[in-house]
């Protein structure tokens, strides 16, 4: 089966999206491969070629668009749309590895308060990173963290996003509960794996409770995705979802669908 074609730019769109508005993206990732410390299955960017939750290893480190580069393009992409909603990083894989991405960040918050103030910064990260010291205190420079989490445990964690190693279910968690204006993003598939039913599903319940972030959001997938046997869930079956956490957690749950 097909899946996207990575971005070859620094910055895109805007795209409009139900959950951000009128969104730029920003891709820190590298152009030509996949680089990410998940390898999930549903991936619509097809497999990880750079499985690593090391960005900042010097051979990996040289692959990342130029600090320079990245910031200047960021600054071309608010002057031209300073009235989008949202300034999203996001890309081929995972923004945080990119070994300068705290600077980036901490510029990119220079710039949008002085070009666009309105502008909300926000950021998809798959919360692998979010544990370490430099990488969490980043995330206070976003207005809306969204970080993922698809599995309450470590079985269901291997089979559905595959980590990289070193990556852990108990340093996932960690880095989520210590991230303030959390919004949680979690991916629900059925088929070959599933984490609607049983005890994933429980488990993913069961640690949303204890992570008490601002509010999750759940989707599934559309896309063509890299391995046979995933299936999607159909909104109807999101929203009832949504609905049962919402009531046994009192975390605000909304389903999202393309
Ligand atoms: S974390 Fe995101 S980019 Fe990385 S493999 Fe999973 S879906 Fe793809």
């Amino acid at each position: 089966m097909n899946v996207l074609p990575l971005e070859t730019t620094l910055t895109y769109g805007p795209l409009f999206s139900r959950r951000l508005g009128r969104s730029l993206g920003v891709n820190l990732l590298p152009f030509d491969r996949k680089a990410c410390s998940f390898d999930c299955i549903y991936c619509h960017y097809g497999h990880t070629t750079v499985h690593t939750a090391m960005g900042r290893d010097l051979e990996i480190a040289a692959t990342f668009p130029d600090m320079g580069n990245a910031l200047r393009a960021i600054e071309t992409a608010l002057r031209r749309y300073p009235h989008v909603d949202a300034l999203t990083f996001s890309g081929n894989g995972e923004p945080t590895l990119h070994p300068h991405f705290p600077a980036i960040v901490a510029e990119t918050r220079r710039l949008r308060d002085a070009i666009a103030p309105n502008v909300k910064l926000a950021l998809f990260s798959n919360a692998t990173t979010a544990h370490l010291p430099h990488i969490q205190e980043s995330l206070n420079d976003f207005d809306l963290p969204i970080l993922k989490l698809d599995a309450g445990d470590p079985a269901t964690l291997a089979q559905i996003n595959r980590p990289a190693p070193g990556v852990t279910l108990d340093t996932i968690l960690e880095g989520l509960k210590a991230t303030r204006n959390l919004v949680v993003q979690s991916v629900l598939i059925d088929g070959v794996v599933s984490n609607i039913k049983g005890e994933a599903f429980e488990a993913w319940v069961t640690a949303l409770d204890a992570i008490r972030p601002a509010a999750v959001q759940i989707y599934s997938t559309d896309y063509p995705v890299p391995d046979v046997g995933v299936e999607r869930v159909p909104p109807y079956i999101l929203k009832r979802i949504a609905r049962k956490v919402t009531e046994r957690t009192g975390v605000r749950v909304e389903a999202f669908w393309y």
